[in-house]
């Protein structure tokens, strides 16, 4: 599943690829994602729209297009776009086609469906909608720090790996960098909130800010089916630590990985480094 490193990774590429580029035609072939597509209100708000700028809030890419219209996409759990000439057949899961003015077409490609494409029409005050409005600060940017993170979680029971993944305390954090960067900041994922001091959260702040800039720099993580917008998959896998490696030898230490299911999702953590 995407993670902020690989939404990052592809709003960089699909920036290089599409500013300045115009969307002529929009194209719908199913008629829902993660929620109903709505194909009239996108041809209406898009078409004949120029691509301005590509950015990401969380695990969401926002692109502002001209006019003061905007798109909202998200890659759900398989979602990819290719870059491709309009005369190249489309394929079985392409769902949501932007054709370009120079005849190439910006596709998005989601077997499972759980992507999500959404437009805002220009100068509606819908923007920007609950999904983004709620959202907590970047993990990279000067809003978290020690003392935001001690602030959010004091008096909280439940296990700081849990807390990590809600994105209204930080955005675009998930399941494969929470392990990572709890093992860097040496501590344990299932310990309560309330049990971390301000330092301890100075520590989960500078082990987040490393991981997320490590993996941006090797263009993500390709655990199953993530690939970037040239068709290549994420480097980090093999920088990994301790995500996937149950039972493996610590990298530090020799201990062996343990494997925990929290909240339904995998957590791995070194017993003997993590406390
Ligand atoms: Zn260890």
């Amino acid at each position: 599943v995407p993670e902020l490193p690989e939404v990052e990774t592809v709003a960089r590429q699909l920036a290089r690829h599409l500013e300045g580029r115009t969307i002529t035609r929009v194209h719908t072939h199913v008629d829902s994602l993660r929620r109903p597509l709505q194909g009239g209100k996108l041809r209406a708000d898009v078409e004949g729209r120029t691509i301005l700028r590509i950015g990401r809030r969380g695990k969401y890419l926002v692109v502002e297009l001209s006019d003061d219209a905007r798109l909202m996409l998200h890659l759900g759990m398989t979602g990819t776009f290719r870059i491709l000439s309009r005369s190249q057949p489309r394929g079985k899961h392409e769902h949501v086609v932007f054709s370009l003015a120079d005849g190439e077409q910006w596709r998005f490609f989601d077997p499972r469906r759980f992507g999500m494409v959404e437009s805002f029409a220009p100068g509606q005050d819908d923007w920007p909608p609950p999904s983004l409005a709620g959202l907590g600060p970047e993990p990279l940017g000067p809003d978290f720090h020690g003392d935001y993170l001690h602030q959010c979680i004091r008096g909280h029971r439940q296990a700081i790996k849990v807390l990590l993944l809600d994105q209204r305390l930080v955005a675009g954090i998930g399941n494969i960098y929470a392990s990572e960067l709890l093992f860097r900041a040496g501590i344990r994922p299932g310990r309560g909130g309330r049990r971390l001091t301000r330092p301890a959260c100075a520590r989960v702040v500078c082990a987040t800010r490393e991981v997320l800039t490590e993996a941006i720099a090797a263009g993500g993580t390709t655990i199953s089916t993530y690939t970037n917008v040239d068709g290549e998959m994420g480097m980090f896998d093999r920088e990994l630590l301790v995500y996937g490696r149950g039972g493996e030898p610590c990298l530090v230490c020799g201990h062996p990985v343990r494997q925990r299911v929290q909240a339904g999702r995998s957590t791995y953590f070194c017993p003997r480094c993590q406390k």
